[in-house]
């Protein structure tokens, strides 16, 4: 390599470093071996298949723009993967496996990297200072508490749920030995959680601690990052492969998400092979995915695929009258009744209004005219309302006190662009709308404006659990709103 190129990659190191979040920089960047090659494209060598994937999907777009501001020249990058470990290690700056581990391949035989670091099995094995808002996180970042309300005793079994809480039942009692795989998938608000809690909470009641897992596809996601960033991913991956049962919620959110597709490919095809139990939830039918890898998507359909519809009437009211009664409150039927008649296809939404109602009823002195009820009660059987970029400007702007038209201007004020990138990554995850089409939309933008936008956040996520539950209840509010 020639001094001027040692330079030029020095260079753009220099503005990336400025451009990312110093985890992400670390993570993708600082560790990357850089050659010339002759006819002035640059390769740029990865430690391992994984770290390729992911700055091929995130950083390639920059590094080329960055490095054409530099030379004034249009510059091709490509990825390749370090041919050998010692190339690997060199890439990595000598540093002995640091971020070069290839999630790629087979957990390393026990005896291997046995440092006698993390010898308490009890210990968490990765970052346990994630805060934890809502108080629900297992050991580890990854993992999540189970909820102990979310039983089958408190599921209200009927038509429309009847093969996704039988089968659920099933797996409970023996797992792997009835439906394995077992995938739930169902709109929003329709019990996908709850069937899967009960499973966890069922087992666990069964056998010893520690061989149920529930986590989400997004913690899933975060965690590998983490354990790749730490070095841990033996551990990471020991646990997941240790337990009984994997319980996975909302894989929808993989999608666009090679590496952490790659990583869950590995740990479903071992818990498969040592038959654990697997369940796996998501909005939608394994076949209607677009974004997931095919092999992954065919593993999905090998035990049972089951949907979730909305409840009918009669349901609806014994789901009410249940969630009544779980939480000792007293209300008429006629009320349950036109709860029922006014929400139809959210049971979330139900028990929201239900909650709206007592509420209400304790103000005007216990009693809840009917009549009244009428008049706050949201009347969803109207026309639904369709999830817009306008409508997610809309929660974002009145989450951050400010205007919707902030969003769309030129301000470059700390709190407004960092709320317009907010806005920007919500309305390309949550809408159909390309990078162009919300660049319209984002006060006619550029479109490598928007991206990057979009970028900077998706990569913040990953190093920034504040900000990561900061989005999902974003995302959640403009869910509940919208019903999707
Ligand atoms: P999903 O994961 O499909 O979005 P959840 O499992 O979070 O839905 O369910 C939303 C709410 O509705 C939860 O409070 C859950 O207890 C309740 N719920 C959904 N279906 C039922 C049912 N059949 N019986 C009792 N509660 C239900
Ligand atoms: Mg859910």
């Amino acid at each position: 390599m020639s001094e001027q190129t040692v330079h030029l990659w020095q260079e753009i190191k220099k503005n990336l470093e400025e451009e990312l979040p110093e985890a992400s920089f670390e993570t993708w960047v600082n560790n990357l071996e850089y050659v010339d090659l002759e006819d002035g494209r640059i390769e740029l060598v990865a430690p391992s298949g994984f770290i390729k994937r992911g700055l091929e999907e995130r950083y390639l777009d920059l590094i080329e723009s960055t490095a054409q501001k530099l030379t004034g020249k249009e510059k091709e990058v490509s990825v390749r993967v370090a041919e050998s470990p010692k190339d690997g290690d060199k890439a990595a700056g000598g540093n002995e496996n640091r971020g070069g581990t290839d999630l790629k391949s087979p957990p390393v035989s026990s005896g291997s990297n046995s440092t006698g670091e993390r010898s308490n099995p009890a210990s968490p094995g990765v970052n346990s200072t994630t805060p934890d808002p809502q108080g629900k996180t297992g050991n580890s970042p990854g993992e999540l508490a189970l909820n102990r309300e979310y039983t089958f005793g408190n599921f209200v079994q009927s038509k429309s749920n009847q093969l996704a809480s039988a089968a659920s039942r099933a797996v409970a009692e023996s797992p792997a030995d009835s439906y394995n795989p077992l995938f739930l998938y169902s709109k929003v608000g329709l019990g996908k959680t709850h069937l899967l809690h009960s499973i966890g909470n069922h087992i666990k009641n069964q056998y010893p601690a520690g061989q149920v897992i529930y986590t989400t596809s997004e913690r899933f996601a975060i965690e590998m990052i983490q354990a790749i960033r730490q070095n841990s991913t033996d551990e990471f991956r020991k646990k997941y492969r240790s337990v009984k049962a994997f319980l996975l919620d909302d894989v929808q959110f993989l999608e666009n998400k090679e590496g952490t597709q790659e990583e869950l490919f590995h740990t479903f095809n071992e818990l498969y092979g040592n038959e654990k139990q697997i369940v796996l939830t998501s909005d939608r039918s394994p076949q209607e995915f677009s974004d997931l890898q095919d092999r992954l998507v065919s593993r999905f359909r090998w035990g049972l695929v089951a949907d979730i519809q909305p409840p009918n009437f009669e349901t609806r009211v014994a789901i009410l009258r249940k969630k009544a009664t779980q939480k000792g409150l007293k209300v008429a039927e006629e009320v349950l009744e036109l709860i029922a008649t006014r929400i139809s296809t959210n049971v979330r939404a139900l028990e929201g209004a239900l909650i709206k109602a007592v509420a209400h009823a304790n103000l005007a002195g216990g009693k809840l005219e009917i009549e009244e009820v009428k008049n706050f009660l949201p009347d969803d059987t109207k026309e639904a309302k369709e999830l817009t970029v306008d409508s997610i400007k809309e929660v974002v702007a009145s989450n951050y006190d400010l205007s919707t038209g902030d969003l769309e201007g030129k301000s470059r004020k700390k709190e407004i662009a960092r709320a317009r990138h907010i806005a920007i990554y919500l309305s390309r995850e949550l809408t159909d709308n390309s990078f162009p089409a919300l660049g319209k939309k984002f006060g006619n933008r550029d479109h490598s404006t928007v991206m990057h936008s979009h970028q900077k956040i998706d990569s913040m996520i990953e190093n920034t659990p504040l900000l990561y539950e900061e989005i999902k209840e974003l995302k959640e509010e403009i869910r509940s709103n919208f019903d999707t």
